[in-house]
């Protein structure tokens, strides 16, 4: 713990759990606020907003589905309203609905992309007025490697990614002049409840090319995404940075 992130201000989409709940740990243990984005929380996610309150540490939520363009304004603008300024942006909520593109169907590719894609884009396009009437920001955008390689059964989700990583580098370029950087994230394997649904073989596939030979923590995941939100980072914008044991290089 080093403070890189005292009294920013960040806002988490999928914050509740998973990967999302580590980056809000983390960023927590480093002096930011948090604002927690998500669509359900699950039962023990007061306890353990709770449990860094009594510390002093400051979290608070809004249920809201990325994908509803009007809530996810107008919930961004309150924040904005509340806390005064948005430092930090981490574009973490996500979701698989994974098939072979023979038996994927339109509704498997609209829900992805919707979460994925376009619940970025909600929010980038809020955020980034916020931010660049401030004349500072870090955006993190969570991609995957798989947008990046792509993955057989996976093609909405791979796109989706590799669509987030195009969005996040355009945004940069339009957003580098008012002090905003922009950058993604590509986690490989992590164990999360979202690979908890992975088969034995599908998981064994994963190791297999993985250099580390093991899945990673979202702690793993959540350390690179406090430095680049942190002032550490400045001069890093555009890039995809993979936390993934070495399966992309
Ligand atoms: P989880 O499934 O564990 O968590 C995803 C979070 O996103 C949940 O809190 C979920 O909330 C939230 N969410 C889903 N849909 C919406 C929505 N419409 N609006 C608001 N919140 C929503 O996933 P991970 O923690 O594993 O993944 C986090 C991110 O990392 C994702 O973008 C994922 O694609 C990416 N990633 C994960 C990898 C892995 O190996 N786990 C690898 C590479 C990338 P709810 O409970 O409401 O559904």
């Amino acid at each position: 713990m080093s403070d890189i992130l005292k009294n920013k201000i960040a806002v988490i989409t999928g914050g509740a759990r998973g990967i999302g709940r580590a980056i809000a740990t983390e960023f927590m243990n480093e002096g930011a606020d948090i604002v927690v984005l998500d669509k359900f929380y699950p039962d023990d996610f007061e306890t353990y907003a709770e449990e860094f309150r009594k510390k002093g540490m400051k979290i608070t939520s809004r249920a809201v589905d990325v994908t509803d363009t009007k809530a996810i304004e107008q919930v961004c603008d309150e924040i904005a309203k509340e806390f005064g300024r948005i430092d930090i942006l981490v574009n973490n909520a996500g979701i698989t609905r994974d098939r072979l593109i023979m038996r994927m169907n339109e509704e498997d590719w609209d829900a992805v992309l919707a979460v994925n894609l376009k619940g970025a884009f909600n929010t980038m396009r809020v955020v980034s007025k916020i931010m660049a009437r401030q004349r500072y920001g870090k955006i993190i955008n969570i991609s995957s490697v798989v947008g990046v390689t792509g993955n057989a059964g996976q093609g909405n989700y791979s796109a989706s990614k590799a669509g987030l990583i195009g969005l996040s580098k355009s945004v940069a370029k339009e957003l580098a002049g008012r002090n905003i950087n922009v950058n993604c994230i590509a986690p490989g394997y992590v164990e999360t409840e979202m690979t908890a649904q992975l088969t034995q073989e599908q998981r064994d596939a994963f190791l297999n090319i993985i250099p580390m030979k093991r899945a990673s923590k979202p702690e793993e995941i959540a350390g690179v995404a406090a430095f680049l939100a942190s002032e550490r980072a400045n001069y890093i914008t555009g890039q995809v940075i993979c936390v993934d044991g070495g399966m992309v290089m």
